[in-house]
């Protein structure tokens, strides 16, 4: 890979890496089998790349379990590895046009956020993972057992790990994954989406050159059904960590009780964000509107249920709708796009069929409402009032920039309806009363509360659902005792 400073992106440039990666190799499927792979900005097919199939998935596992039982990555001392991650941080930031121009057309979010947002974002994971890898430690544990014991705790890695990953970070949720897992020595098997798979080529392609040894990092492309239901049977993958759909992780759930393998599940949201009447409206309405129009509102911690207070309701909805209108929607690569397209002609079905539930259910459409009709796949931000909580768009994660305002009158009320949903991924508070703030995020059921401000995201703040978001979490020390397992060594001094 190249390294240009401040380059315009060529979308009509050739793509690098387009084959499997096992192995330290570049190879084809098996099979022979490829899959087009769609600009959304456009809808046009702009590459074709190997599609794995089971014959693949077993070869990824051989090879990620040669590396992990012949340790060349678990063995070697945590401070070269340590390092060795470090510098795959170092490699995404120097090849940060590249891998953001390829991003944009796989994508589609607008090229400055994923070449000033979405690539340094992946480099801080592996940065700060990378200072993990020699922190992490047992303990020693007095005993009262009879006798005298030496007892202590191994925090020990899992062994191959299967990474499945979604379609609207690609990079950014491969890298909350495969960094952790590295950072404590197993391997990884990752499985981009079949929307977007390029990156996480690239990524695979950047480990090599940072030093990660062969097999340590294999990715293989796929689709969800073939590729990724076999990694999740697979008897040969200790461990699954997911992000997508709910369904689809009830699916995995189902699939990985073969080896009972350990899963991570981080699943949809339908996140309540409130605005208290003491709250700084402006604030609180710009903070909102990019809480839920950022990435098109493909975004699992969107705050797509928005609860205003009665007193404020009018300003906060006009508010929001007025930001919605003035939002320039577009390609990817034209550089006053502000977002982009959704990911793909599927999902842009999904969301419009939800603008027309929204509508025949019965709220109202303040700005908004439509597919915008152009080639690709774009749909105008929506804010929808008056809505009630019996309706699918107040009830179903919709994954695009939707919003639905509901009005409240008391704090017990809107505490109950924030947390009367499936979902607990995330949730706002908007407040300047510090005793309203600390209250109301101690009784959220959700993973995340954000307090006067929206989707803030750092390495070593811990993300992850309540309820039915799923299970463990990503980041900060927590994610470590999704990514290693304890053993207890108990020593009998008295021999
Ligand atoms: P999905 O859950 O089906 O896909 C996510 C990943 O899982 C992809 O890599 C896909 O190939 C893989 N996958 C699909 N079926 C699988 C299976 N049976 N076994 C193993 N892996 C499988 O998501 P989708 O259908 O692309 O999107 C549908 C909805 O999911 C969206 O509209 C949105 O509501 C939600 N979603 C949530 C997130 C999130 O970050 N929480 C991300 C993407 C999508």
């Amino acid at each position: 890979m190249t390294t240009t400073a401040n380059h315009t992106p060529d979308p009509t440039k050739a793509i690098d890496r387009t084959r499997l990666l096992i192995h330290g190799e570049w190879v084809d499927a098996a099979d022979g089998a490829e899959f087009d792979v769609y600009n959304p900005s456009t809808g046009q097919v702009f590459t074709r790349v190997s599609e794995a199939g089971p014959e693949d998935v077993n070869r990824a596992v051989e090879s990620s379990r040669k590396a992990f039982e012949e340790g060349p990555w678990r063995n070697m001392t945590p401070l070269d590895r340590s390092a060795a991650l470090w510098r795959l941080g170092d490699l995404l930031l120097e090849n940060a046009d590249e891998i953001g121009r390829v991003e944009t057309l796989d994508q589609g979010q607008p090229f400055s956020i994923a070449r000033h947002g979405s690539v340094p974002s992946a480099a801080r994971m592996f940065h700060y993972m990378s200072g993990w890898a020699t922190k992490i430690e047992g303990n020693t544990i007095p005993i009262s057992a009879g006798g005298d014991f030496h007892v202590y705790t191994r925090r020990e890695p899992i062994g191959v790990v299967g990474c499945i990953v979604p379609w609207n970070f690609p990079l950014v949720i491969a890298a909350w994954k495969v960094a952790p897992a590295l950072a404590a020595g197993n391997t990884v098997i990752l499985k981009p989406a079949e929307q977007t798979p390029l990156t996480a080529l690239m990524l695979g392609e950047l480990a090599l050159e940072a030093g990660i040894p062969p097999g340590v990092l294999n990715v293989i492309p796929g689709f969800g059904g073939r590729t990724g239901q076999t990694m999740t049977e697979h008897m040969g993958i200790d461990k699954i960590s997911f992000t997508g759909s709910t369904t689809t992780g009830r699916r995995i759930v189902d699939a990985s009780k073969g080896n009972l393998k350990r899963l991570s599940l981080e699943l949809g949201g339908k996140s309540a964000n409130i605005i208290f009447p003491d709250a700084d409206i402006e604030a609180a309405i710009g903070g909102s509107a990019n809480g839920i129009f950022f990435n098109a509102g493909q975004a699992c911690a969107a705050g797509s249920r928005l609860y205003v207070h009665e007193n404020v309701y009018d300003e906060v909805v006009a508010g929001i709708a007025e930001v919605a209108k003035n939002i320039k929607v577009g390609d990817g690569f034209d550089p006053t796009s502000e977002i982009g397209p959704l990911a793909s002609a599927q999902h842009l079905d999904r969301v419009t069929g939800y603008l027309q539930s929204g509508v025949s259910e019965g709220a109202r459409t303040v700005t908004g409402g439509t597919q915008i009709d152009t080639q690709g796949y774009y749909v105008a931000p929506t804010v929808f009032a008056d809505a009630r909580e019996d309706q699918k768009i107040v009830q179903e994660e919709i994954f695009g920039p939707v919003v639905v305002a509901l009005k409240f009158t008391d704090t017990e009320e809107v505490v109950r309806a924030a947390n009367r949903s499936a979902y607990g991924l995330a949730g706002g508070i908007w407040t300047k009363n510090i005793s309203t703030a600390h209250k109301v995020a101690a009784q959220f059921q959700a993973g995340s509360v954000w307090v006067n401000c929206y989707q803030v995201f750092d390495p070593a703040m811990p993300f992850g659902g309540y309820k039915e978001s799923g299970w463990g979490r990503e980041m900060g020390h927590e994610v470590f005792n999704d990514y290693t397992q304890v053993k207890t060594v108990c020593v009998n001094l008295d021999t």
